[in-house]
């Protein structure tokens, strides 16, 4: 496997999802939020299709608990309608609902502190996806650099129209909740160009001079862009990712596979040798160093050396993680007690702020 800052393919370049100018604000939002973590409110979420993996952690998980550890509030939506988004049938639904909020208690989630719920049990954010519609105009949805992406992975023949909306509908998953911060990955920063479109044109038709939203923020971590072992972005549907549940022997297997260079000398080089780049990065993640030190480790000892070094400091990082994702794995009925309450929770928000918007737009009868 190997994880880089570059782009993944052509139609996701660094300029433009904007990555650059992201990470400059992550890092003034970086400052903000210590200063001040109550003013934050935190929505971000996944797809269950299938289990997380490293470059979900470095990606934005380990973000999530950061953030929940420091008081911010955090949401974390489980999108199983946008599912569909990429294929006819939601394969093994219940079955990958029920991983999702499992890894997320492994990493460190507390439910007691944080929302954890399901997207359909939520009507009322699923309302404001018409309003938020006639709100961004077709040829705005056609210039999404990752719902094209996402069209050229998908599974289907047609582009269905839930594809085409997904960015506006992950509008509506941020601003039923009025987050103002959101932990993602750099494939997300298009889609929330859009939720922030969405917020300021809301706000101006129908504010009233009140802001109704936030105009949401991306929060970027080191890792925005963590590859596959096929060299393309690591991703629970390409069967390219190591899970967070995966064995040590499977990590292993997975990352003697990864793809590399020929050269023997092992540098620290994102642009020129970005698969090796990619592994110098995961390793120094896990061990809390920089990619340079953990170069400067193996030196002249060549591929096969680092991806060792990879293996053994991933195994070493998850461990614990592993362990209470067995120990949560065995009481089923608590999981299905978070979504729950988790589910409740965010209806009550949900129906909140779908009374306001009805306000706003003069539709409260
Ligand atoms: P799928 O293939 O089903 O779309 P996915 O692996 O792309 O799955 P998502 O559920 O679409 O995962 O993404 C959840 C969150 O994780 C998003 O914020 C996304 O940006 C982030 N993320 C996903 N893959 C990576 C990656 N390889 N590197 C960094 N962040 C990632
Ligand atoms: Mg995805």
């Amino acid at each position: 496997m190997s994880t880089t800052l570059a782009p993944a393919s052509p139609t996701t370049s660094a300029d433009a999802l904007g990555t650059s100018a992201a990470r400059a604000r992550s890092a003034v939002l970086e400052v903000r939020i210590h200063e001040d973590p109550g003013r934050f409110r935190v929505l971000t979420g996944d797809r269950p299709t299938g289990r997380l993996h490293l470059g979900h952690y470095f990606g934005t998980l380990r973000n999530r608990v950061r953030l929940q550890d420091l008081g911010v509030e955090l949401f974390v939506i489980i999108a199983d309608y946008q599912v569909l988004t990429d294929r006819d049938i939601a394969d093994d639904l219940t079955a990958h609902v029920e991983e999702l909020v499992l890894d997320h208690l492994a990493i460190g989630v507390d439910p007691e502190r944080a929302t954890v719920f399901t997207h359909s049990a939520v009507p009322a954010l699923n309302q404001l996806l018409l309003p938020f519609l006639s709100l961004v105009s077709v040829a705005e949805l056609n210039r999404n650099p990752t719902v094209k992406d996402e069209i050229a992975h998908s599974r289907q023949s047609a582009v269905s129209g839930l594809m085409f909306t997904y960015p506006v509908h992950q509008a509506a998953d941020i601003l039923f909740c009025k987050a103002n911060l959101v932990p993602v990955g750099q494939d997300q920063l298009p889609h929330l160009e859009v939720a922030r479109t969405v917020a300021r044109r809301f706000n101006d038709r129908y504010g009233d001079g009140t802001p109704v939203f936030p105009v949401p923020d991306a929060l970027l971590s080191e890792a925005p862009l963590l590859l596959g072992t096929d060299g393309t972005k690591m991703s629970k549907s390409r069967g390219n990712a190591v899970s967070l549940a995966a064995s040590a022997d499977e990590t292993a297997r997975l990352v003697r596979g990864a793809r590399t260079d020929s050269e023997r000398h092992i540098v620290y080089d994102p642009a020129g040798r970005p698969e090796v780049a990619s592994l110098l990065l995961l390793a120094a993640l896990c061990q809390g160093r920089t990619p340079e030190e953990v170069a400067a480790d193996i030196g002249s000892a060549g591929a096969s050396a680092l991806k060792r070094t990879v293996t053994e400091s991933v195994n070493e990082y998850l461990a614990p993680v592993r362990a209470r994702r067995a120990e949560y794995g065995r009481d089923r009925a608590y999981l299905r007690r978070v979504l729950r309450e988790g589910n409740e929770r965010a209806r009550a928000v949900a129906d909140a702020t779908l009374a306001e918007v009805r306000t706003a737009m003069r539709s409260h009868y």
